[in-house]
Parts: C-alpha cells; sequence; structure tokens
C-alpha cells in the first residue's frame, strides 16, 4: 500500500463565543485545515492542523513530492523524510508531520481493521475525562450571547457547563484581566465547586514576582497545578522554588531537548502533551514513557481541535497510564464538528475513545463543504489581536491588562 494524494481544506468553525487569552482572542471560530491521505487501495486517513489558509493548504500541497508512493506502515521514515530535526532548522514542518502522522494511524488501523488504540499499546480506560475549560469570552457578535467577564458570569458559565456535560475539573484560562480581579475569580470558582479540582493557566503572561504571589494566595485550594504562570524555564523554576504548588506546562517545555533539560535541572512537574506540538501522537507516548520513567507528570493538552484532532487526544488518553489528570480540549465551545453524526458528547465529564477502525471518526462532507465556504468567506483571524481592544498588544510580562466591566455595565 502507499500515499497516492493528499488534500487539504481549511474550515471556519464558529465557537459559542469569542474566547480571549492573554494574546488576544479566538474570535468566535476556530480556522482548522483537515487532511485526507489517500492510499492506492482507497483507503483514506484524517488529519487536522490549527490555522488555515491558503498557506497551509499549500503546505501540505508541498509535501505530496515527499509522500505519494510512501508507506504508511512506515512512521519513523516518514518522520525523518518530512520532519529531520536538522533540516528543520531552516522549514520546521512538526506540525505537518503531526497531521499526516494522524493520518497514517488512521489508514493503518483501516486497513488492519483495529482502532489506533490497538496500535499504540491497547487502551487501559474507554473514556477520557476532561476539564471544564473556562474562558473569559466576549459576546458572541450575531446573538450578544455568551460573554463571561465579570465572577458572576463566570461562575453561572462553570454551572451551566458542569450540568450539562459533568465536569469536576475547573479551568481557569487568565492572563486576560489583572492578576488580582482573576484571582478573586479563581477563588469564586473554589468556593462554588469545593468538592472540584481547579487549575489557572495565564499564558505566560505573569512576571515572576506576580506569579509567585498569585501561587501563594491560592496555595490552600483543591489545585490540579498552576499552568504556565509566568514565562520561561527560569522564571517557572523561581516560581516553583518559591510557591511549592506542581507547576504546568505546554510553553516551554514542547519537545525533546526541552524535556532533557526540565529533568536535569527542574522547573515544571507537569508536561501537557500536545498531539500537534509534538509532531504526533507516538511522540506524545515517547513524551510520556520519558516523563513516567522520571516520575514526572503528563496531561493531554488542548490546541484547539475539531473531531479529528479530538480522537487523537482521545486515542492518547486512553493509552497511557501516567495520564491520570483531566484533560484540556477547547471542544465544548464549538457550535458544531465536521464529523459523521456531529459533535462527540460528554457523559459525566468524560468523552468515549473511538471504538471503529483507525482513529473511528469519518468526514460529514456537507459540513466540510459549508465550514469551507465559510473560511472562504470569513478568510483568517490573527489569534494575537483582540477584536475589542484593536490598538492593543500585550508585553512579556504583561500589565496592560483589559479593563473590567464596572458593575452595572454588563
Ligand atoms: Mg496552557
Amino acid at each position: 500500500m502507499y500515499i497516492s494524494d493528499i488534500r487539504a481544506t481549511t474550515v471556519s468553525m464558529p465557537l459559542e463565543a469569542p474566547l480571549l487569552h492573554s494574546n488576544g482572542a479566538h474570535w468566535g471560530r476556530f480556522v482548522r485545515t483537515l487532511v485526507e491521505v489517500e492510499t492506492d487501495e482507497g483507503i483514506i486517513g484524517l488529519g487536522e492542523m490549527g490555522g488555515g489558509g491558503q498557506g497551509a493548504q499549500a503546505a501540505f500541497q508541498g509535501l505530496k513530492p515527499y509522500l505519494v508512493g510512501h508507506d504508511p506502515f512506515s512512521l519513523e521514515e516518514l518522520r525523518f523524510k518530512i520532519a529531520n530535526p536538522t533540516a528543520s532548522l531552516y522549514n520546521n514542518r512538526t506540525q505537518l508531520a503531526a497531521a499526516i502522522e494522524f493520518a497514517c494511524l488512521d489508514i493503518i488501523g483501516q486497513k488492519l481493521g483495529v482502532p489506533v488504540y490497538q496500535l499504540l499499546g491497547g487502551k487501559l480506560r474507554d473514556s477520557v475525562p476532561f476539564a471544564s475549560y473556562l474562558f473569559f469570552r466576549l459576546p458572541n457578535a450575531t446573538s450578544g450571547r455568551g460573554e463571561v467577564q465579570t465572577t458572576e458570569q463566570l461562575v453561572a458559565h462553570a454551572r451551566d457547563l458542569k450540568a450539562r456535560h459533568g465536569f469536576s475539573t475547573h479551568k481557569l484560562k487568565g492572563g486576560v484581566f489583572a492578576p488580582e480581579y482573576e484571582l478573586s475569580a479563581y477563588r469564586a470558582l473554589a468556593a462554588a465547586f469545593p468538592e472540584d479540582r481547579l487549575r489557572y493557566d495565564p499564558n505566560a503572561a505573569l512576571s515572576v514576582e506576580d506569579a509567585i504571589r498569585f501561587g501563594r494566595a491560592i496555595f490552600d485550594l483543591n489545585n490540579d497545578y498552576l499552568e504556565d504562570p509566568t514565562w520561561g524555564l527560569n522564571g517557572m523554576r523561581r516560581v516553583r522554588q518559591a510557591v511549592g504548588l506542581a507547576l504546568a506546562t505546554n510553553t516551554v517545555v514542547v519537545n525533546f531537548e526541552q524535556l532533557a533539560e526540565n529533568i536535569l535541572n527542574p522547573a515544571v512537574d507537569v508536561i501537557l502533551l500536545d498531539t500537534t506540538f509534538w509532531g504526533g501522537i507516538r511522540a506524545c507516548i515517547k513524551a510520556a514513557q520519558v516523563c513516567e520513567t522520571f516520575q514526572y507528570s503528563i496531561g493531554v493538552h488542548s490546541s484547539g481541535e475539531l473531531g479529528i484532532q479530538l480522537a487523537t487526544m482521545l486515542h492518547l488518553g486512553a493509552v497511557l497510564p501516567n495520564a491520570t489528570m483531566a484533560a484540556d480540549a477547547h471542544y465544548h465551545h464549538l457550535e458544531d464538528d465536521v464529523i459523521q453524526g456531529g459533535k462527540m458528547h460528554y457523559q459525566g465529564g468524560r468523552i468515549a475513545v473511538p471504538s471503529g477502525p483507525g482513529l473511528g471518526v469519518r468526514l460529514d462532507q456537507a459540513k466540510v463543504a459549508r465550514y469551507a465556504e465559510e473560511y472562504r468567506r470569513l478568510g483568517d483571524y490573527p489569534y494575537d489581536r483582540d477584536p475589542s481592544r484593536p490598538d492593543w498588544f500585550p508585553l512579556i510580562p504583561n500589565q496592560r491588562w483589559a479593563k473590567p466591566p464596572s458593575p452595572g455595565e454588563v
């Protein structure tokens, strides 16, 4: 069997409301590029990558000379063909390689008639727990609904998500308002859900000193960890030493060099593995095994997924013995999905691991066409811009915080 063709389609998927983060916002939608890798036997494997535009579609087309004729079972050869680490100094294709790896695993699973988790050691759990990934949100531009800016709105939003999906871990995405404001919002979540677990992630926006102050002020709460409170391995190390809370990261340990450095000179306790950032599901498993050896914890990171990437996260979460904490997903903020059967469902805060051959998800081509048309209509959006603050950009460490609404304003 060999790869005979590759197609990439960029889609724009609406979100319930724009999601604010330390660098800007997701502007009420995600732009994702879907990849279909076809073989001479007619099996089609699916991949997905964040971002899009003609750049992403052209980048996948540019891989055709490398991939056409390649045996999809030869995954290690594939890695060196398109993401050789020394060649990557000139053409970093890690995220492209990840999407192609997803598709090849999907092809192998379909060819053998087994789910991807069977190719990765077999599943240890039938479903994966998720956190309620809470964002400060702007109102939906069309309906005016979905705003989350005040503490009251945040707690009400969390209660609604818990009631609908069953979450018992809550993650607050911060780095938007001043730390004191977000601290009081976080403590309000802790008071509202005394039995549940918590995590706070300001996307590295705080100074080391603000991060230490924040960490000490939440020390008494039921925290899983404090995620990327500040920027850089050395800043994280100072916060960890001063606070004593477990720190997690998806920013300063995102490859094997950094993982080795973190083991030799510890700065972070929990490594959040992203199937895209690390270059595929198998790279995440390798990283998880290094973490298991050195007894570091891991989690499953979300970089804003539709159903294909969610499937990769579920297969990953199913096979890792040390995935003991709830995974992250933006998924419940989506209004729809491009997979057949519509969005996957949470039950008791968990999503079932797909059991069909390969990744276990197939594209709904009518939905793909609809959201590809949306992309053609709307184009890209800048991740590092906030539509409510057009001239703003943040610093690291940041002090240019958003202004919280005053009482009566919302
Ligand atoms: Mg993070």
